[in-house]
């Protein structure tokens, strides 16, 4: 079928809106009908090529829709179903029988291969050239996309299924990363280092567990307004503050998040941590080498990366719906909508701050 995607062909290009081929859904797919994407980081790093993915690729990996076709092999979807997508995991390694799909042993070819696992290929451009597709199993920068089993999510119909895509990783990555990893109690002292979409899902899902100390820190003032706003119960400014004093003054961290990737800010997050206490680490940035002394993470610190958030995608993402519904997850305040034929600018405000988390709306 012909269908309007957002092809990246160039590194460090613009994207472009064209009609292409998507291929008919296998036994083991699912067609669907996209109302909307998000755009995330993790599509820019490819278009930066900090990801290395060949080019040209249809990008977009937190599409929300309607299931159009529903293949032979698929079981509990149906035509009709609203749903998210996410990652795809293969459901059957030790990782995933241990609940643990984002550390999938098949989770680099099956969300980064860029074809089926077979090898063809589910987009072809008008000349018939095939396009890398399949991002995440679903390259939702476009009007349908094709995902499977694992990374195709049920939600409730009375939920606003043009907000949803976001959750599929971004948000709960963020939240996942609270609930799954640092499970603090209301006592903890926790930070969050990096007040994007990651970040104030964090908050937001901290909050919600009753944690009454949670330190949000940014370099932009407006980012940590609504930091506040959602949960944060204290902020530091590194524009105005000095990092590391402003963090001994909060007698120790059990816990702090990183979505920075910045090893300056991550080494004063581990510098921070009181007996115990553990540092997550959930982005990249291109400088990665870290400088950490051994001897303060002998006595039981610790610092782990985490992937999507560490979470089950069937469980967690229902759940943050539910939690939306009930006000107790406002991501809401975090979103705003554009076109497909505005893309690039959906990345510059991106970029710039402008904008958390931008959605593309079919
Ligand atoms: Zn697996
Ligand atoms: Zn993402």
């Amino acid at each position: 079928m012909q269908i309007q995607a957002a092809v990246a062909r160039e590194v460090h290009g613009k994207l472009s809106v064209e009609t292409v081929n998507l291929a008919s859904p296998t036994a083991d797919e699912v067609l669907v009908k996209l109302v909307a994407t998000g755009v995330c980081h993790t599509d820019q790093a490819i278009i930066e090529q900090i990801m290395p993915l060949p080019l040209p690729l249809v990008l977009g990996h937190e599409g929300a829709g309607i299931v159009e076709e529903v293949g032979a092999n698929v079981k509990g979807i149906s035509v009709g179903d609203h749903v998210v997508l996410t990652f795809a995991s293969c459901g059957h390694c030790h990782h995933c029988e241990d609940h643990h799909p984002s550390y999938c042993d098949h989770y680099a070819p099956l969300n980064f291969g860029t074809r089926r696992a077979d090898g063809t290929p589910t987009i072809t451009d008008s000349s018939g050239a095939p396009i890398g597709a399949a991002f995440f199993a679903q390259s939702s920068f476009a009007t349908h996309a094709l995902a499977n089993q694992s990374n195709v999510v049920k939600v409730r119909k009375d939920a606003p299924l043009e907000l949803l895509g976001p959750l599929g990783c971004g948000l709960s990555t963020g939240a996942g990363t609270i609930f799954n990893v640092a499970k603090p109690t209301p006592d903890s002292t926790i930070a969050i280092f990096g007040t994007g979409a990651l970040g104030c899902a964090a908050i937001m899902a901290a909050k919600s567990l009753g944690v009454k100390r949670i330190v949000a820190v940014d370099r932009v003032a407006s980012r940590l307004e609504l930091a506040r706003k959602l949960g944060a119960s204290d902020t530091i400014d590194t524009s105005k503050q000095n990092l590391a004093e402003a963090l001994a003054a909060l007698g120790g961290l059990d816990f702090a998040m990183d979505t920075s990737g910045v090893p300056k800010l991550i080494e004063a997050a581990v510098a921070a941590l009181k007996v115990r206490g553990t540092c997550a680490v959930l982005g990249a940035s291109a400088d990665s080498d870290l400088h950490l002394s051994v001897l303060p993470l002998i006595s039981g610190r610790s610092i782990r990366g985490v992937t999507n958030g560490d979470c089950d995608p069937q469980e967690l993402i229902p759940k943050l719906v539910d939690m939306y519904m009930a006000g107790t997850f406002p991501f809401d305040q975090l979103c705003a909508f554009y076109k497909l034929a505005d893309i690039n600018q959906a990345f510059a405000d991106s970029h710039s701050g402008k904008t958390i988390k931008p959605i593309i709306r079919f």
